[in-house]
């Protein structure tokens, strides 16, 4: 609902209006639901949810009928009554919202659902309570808006659409990385982030942890990491920057509640400067930092000098022993704080050369008949896919190693143990031609490119493209030219959100409203992308649902406009 409407209806300008002509008039898919339901159809009753409505559920789905008593409890200040009840009590009864398990064979998987609203009320029916879930997503951006907020206005409106709704996923894995070593964003950023991607139906959070500018997860065993390798150095001294074991478990405990599964990445070999900043014996070098400023140690900003340093062999070596066993340890500390089977291990960007200068690299490729620094990196990786594989892991890395500059498309590594390809650079269809499972994230679903071409106040460096709205939309995750054997490898897709230029204040506004695109691309499959200007209308529509959330849509730009910023 935009917000010329909303705010006639909270007027009651419109009340004798029923909520569907307002909106049939202009759009065959009145709704303005993000990600669009794979199948639609309205009818001309509408719903009215009132202080006498019930919410009837089934036990399993608890959490979503607290969640929809919440809604109103928060915004509209109604003390909705809950009743549980059994699998054969199950029936629909005047004015109420019912969220009732079904049994799984009508449901393509777990995470599908089935919405019906009519004049008596709505039901939400789903084999799992991940089902659930989404159903009462959607069914919170069928209601007003300010069913988001604290407080609704006079006279609210909470006026479900007639329709039926079957809905279910393109892909399982949909996801969000975000880089939080660059610039790190602190704990309640992150919350904000998850309560996007939940009602974005968004379920994977790929938490880059490491990397060159910071070190943020804590490990008691190595405090260095902490103490040198995750101090931020902005104008006032030094402040935290990293998440401490309480923090991490706060974070998964919230996006689990939000059936968001976190995967933690730990970059290896390269991307690890501040690492080695605390544990230089780690490096290929092996002799402390001369830090070039004595007020910096490991930046917030991105700074070419800790990229720089990586070519001076301030990666992890893959020759010292001794690097594998500070891993296992890292390792070790994380088993109690991610509980998911997937985890990632990094593999871009080694700088070329830096192993054949060294004694300890050199002695490996000897000892294990390895010929090139191509081959150490994948036996590497391989090493450290055992390590976890014996943790019960299973490890997705950014899967290319084997080229002068850094990747190359004509080759992808196979880390064993079922391992897991998330392709960032065209090799996507290669990984499933072989074999491999992958998820797909090239670069329309780089976000943290700005949206056009000449953003007012960037400085887009050359190796930069950008990345409008409408690429991410018209983004297909299924590469062409695949059987139907090896198009079911690709198990998903997700933005990667890096955060060299991207600074925790900036994060939202940069990010929206794209992440509403890349949220469809993952649920919908494409040919049921048909219509970009109606997934303009409902962005436009939902701009004040997530200002409600604290999310703002990027702004409007001097000299442009927000539908420029939005479609270009
Ligand atoms: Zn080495």
């Amino acid at each position: 609902m935009n917000r010329f409407i909303a705010s006639l209806l909270s007027l009651g300008c419109l009340l004798t209006a029923p909520v569907d002509s307002v909106h049939a008039a202009s759009s065959p898919l009145p709704i303005s639901v993000v990600p669009m339901p794979a199948d639609v159809n309205m009818t001309d009753e509408s719903y009215e949810v009132t202080s006498q409505t019930t919410i009837l559920f089934a036990p399993e789905f608890a959490d979503s009928a607290q969640t929809i008593h919440d809604m109103f409890s928060r915004a509209g200040n109604i003390d909705l009554k809950m009743t549980e009840v059994k699998e054969d009590e199950q029936e629909a009864k005047d004015n109420s919202i019912c969220l009732f398990k079904k049994s799984d064979e009508d449901y393509a998987t777990t995470e599908s659902y089935r919405l019906a609203s009519n004049a008596k009320g709505v039901t939400i029916s789903a084999s799992g309570p991940a089902g659930a879930f989404y159903g009462t997503q959607t069914l919170r951006q069928l209601l007003p808006d300010y069913i988001e907020g604290t407080k609704a206005p006079l006279h609210p409106y909470w006026i479900v659409p007639g329709l039926t709704i079957k809905d279910t996923p393109a892909l399982g894995w949909r996801g969000a990385m975000l880089d939080t070593s660059r610039h790190f964003h602190p704990v309640d950023q992150l919350k904000k982030f998850l309560d996007g991607m939940a009602l974005l139906k968004l379920n994977r959070f790929h938490w880059h942890l490491t990397d060159n500018q910071g070190w943020r997860i804590q490990i008691d065993k190595y405090p260095k990491l902490t103490e040198l390798a995750a101090m931020r150095a902005p104008v006032n001294g030094f402040v935290k920057g990293y998440y401490d074991k309480n923090d991490i478990k706060d974070i998964v405990a919230y996006a689990k509640a939000r059936y968001i599964e976190v995967i933690p990445e730990i970059e290896i070999p390269a991307h690890s400067s501040a690492c080695m900043a605390a544990y230089p014996e780690l490096s290929c070098k092996s002799v402390p930092f001369e830090f070039p400023d004595p007020k910096k140690k490991c930046g917030e900003f991105f700074d070419t000098w800790y990229y720089e340093l990586e070519k001076e062999s301030r990666h992890f070596c893959a020759g010292n022993e001794q690097v594998y066993s500070f891993l296992n340890d890292v390792f070790d500390e994380m088993l109690d704080l991610f509980p998911y089977g997937i985890w990632h291990i990094g593999g871009d960007e080694r700088p070329d050369g830096v192993w054949s200068k060294c004694p300890k690299c050199q002695d490996r490729m000897k000892k294990n008949n390895i010929k090139d620094e191509h081959d150490l990196q994948e036996w590497m990786m391989r090493r450290i896919s055992d390590i976890l594989a014996s943790k019960g892991k299973t490890v997705i890395s950014w899967g290319c190693t084997r080229d002068q500059k850094y990747y190359n498309p004509e080759y992808v590594d196979n880390l064993g143990n079922n391992s897991i390809v998330l392709n960032w650079h065209g090799y996507a269809k290669m990984a499933c031609q072989n074999g491999m499972r992958c998820v797909n994230a090239c670069s329309p679903m780089y976000i943290d490119y700005p949206p056009f071409e000449n953003y007012p106040g960037f400085e887009r460096p050359s190796w930069m493209p950008f990345c409008p709205i409408s690429s991410i939309y018209q983004f297909d995750p299924i590469p062409e030219g695949l059987t139907p054997e090896q198009e079911k490898l690709i198990i998903g897709t997700q933005v990667c959100i890096w955060c060299e230029f991207l600074p925790t204040d900036e994060l939202f506004a940069w990010i929206y409203p794209r992440m509403l695109a890349a949220s469809e691309v993952a649920w919908l499959p494409k040919e049921k992308r048909d219509s970009y200007g109606d997934f303009c209308r409902r962005v436009d529509d939902l701009e004040v649902r997530f200002s409600f959330i604290g999310i703002p849509f990027a702004h409007p730009v001097v000299g442009g406009n927000k539908g420029d910023q939005h479609r270009r």
